[in-house]
């Protein structure tokens, strides 16, 4: 694969800058990326140019729109259209254009809002989706779909990666349409610099997320990329929540905020708990090794250090 010519898409967001780094440090000769002004994927022709003329043989789809509650309550339409134009375009501009592997990236948003927990793949479509990320979630299943067809029906050797919540390096900070995780950060920094009394957490504190540090992401799609190849779905995840509450916490002690929290119950909660069984990953003999605690220090760290290059 590393002699390859390899496409990361959404080499600027989160996931993709995570797996564009890891291949680099792989020592990945032909790396293919594309900023979104350089190439907007949800332009079919501008794709299929793209695809034409690089033959990209390894393909990453990371690209994709994203963001957390508030984002998905408020762009419907931009969440389901970007989306579904985005993996449309890659995945069949792949496949006609002789890609050998692709590996899809999916969420942990896309099984039911009260599957049993831990979920596993099986659980898929086998009840209603959590109405504040639907949007986003249709996408991405139908994505997954669109992976598994065109397997079927013209062998083409797509797989799909399912993460839960993730954070690290290079996350969207602002404190509106970012996930949970990167705000609190934020929000607990910003706090202690103005030696506020406390801090403002949306919702109940009761809800319950799973976190994983990208560049585990990045490892276990690098893993599935070189050894998987099968229409299952698979879970990445690191196998314990925690709640939202528990999060602040660990949040105010890695920032060093020694305040109160405040539970903002007129924001949604959203689903209940979303925890991922990666059962059938582990079997293969992949694990994750960055713990919450180092990854919060880390993350933490990142965000002092680029505070000019965060996005508001
Ligand atoms: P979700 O996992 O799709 O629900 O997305 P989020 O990461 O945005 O939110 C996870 C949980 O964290 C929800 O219950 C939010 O209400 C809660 N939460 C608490 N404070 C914040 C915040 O400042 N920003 C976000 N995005 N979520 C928050």
């Amino acid at each position: 694969m590393y002699d390859s010519p390899i496409y990361v898409s959404g080499h600027n967001g989160l996931v993709g800058s995570a797996i564009a780094r890891r291949l680099r440090a792989d020592g990945a000769k032909h790396l293919l990326l594309r900023t979104h002004r350089e190439l907007d994927l949800r332009r079919q022709a501008d794709v299929e140019r793209f695809f034409a003329e690089h033959r990209p043989q390894y393909v990453f789809l990371a690209a994709a729109k994203v963001g957390g509650i508030e984002a998905n309550r408020s762009h419907p339409a931009q969440f389901l259209r970007d989306n579904l134009q985005i993996q449309t375009n890659i995945i069949d501009a792949a496949q006609r254009f002789g890609t050998r592997k692709l590996l899809f990236l999916g969420s942990s948003c896309i099984y039911p809002r009260l599957a049993p927990q831990p979920m596993p793949e099986d659980s898929l479509l086998t009840g209603a989706l959590e109405p504040t990320n639907q949007w986003y979630a249709i996408a991405k299943i139908a994505g997954l779909k669109m992976c598994q067809a065109y397997r079927r029906e013209f062998s083409f050797d797509a797989i799909c990666a399912m993460p839960t919540n993730l954070y690290g390096p290079g996350d969207n900070f602002s404190l509106v349409d970012s996930h949970v995780l990167p705000a609190l950060i934020r929000k607990y920094h910003e706090a202690k610099l103005k030696m506020a009394a406390a801090v403002e957490v949306w919702g109940s504190g009761t809800p319950r997320r799973e976190f994983l540090h990208v560049d585990d992401l990045a490892d276990a799609c690098v893993f599935l990329m070189q050894k998987y190849s099968d229409e299952a779905p698979l879970n990445v995840g690191w196998g314990k929540d925690v709640s939202i509450a528990e999060l602040a916490q660990l949040v105010a002690d890695t920032v060093g905020f020694k305040g109160e929290v405040r539970f903002d119950r007129s924001k949604p909660d959203g689903t209940p708990r979303k925890l991922l069984d990666t059962s059938r990953l582990s079997a293969l003999g992949w694990q994750p090794k960055i713990t919450l605690a180092a990854g919060l220090a880390s993350t933490y760290e990142w965000f002092c250090a680029h505070q000019e290059h965060l996005r508001r």
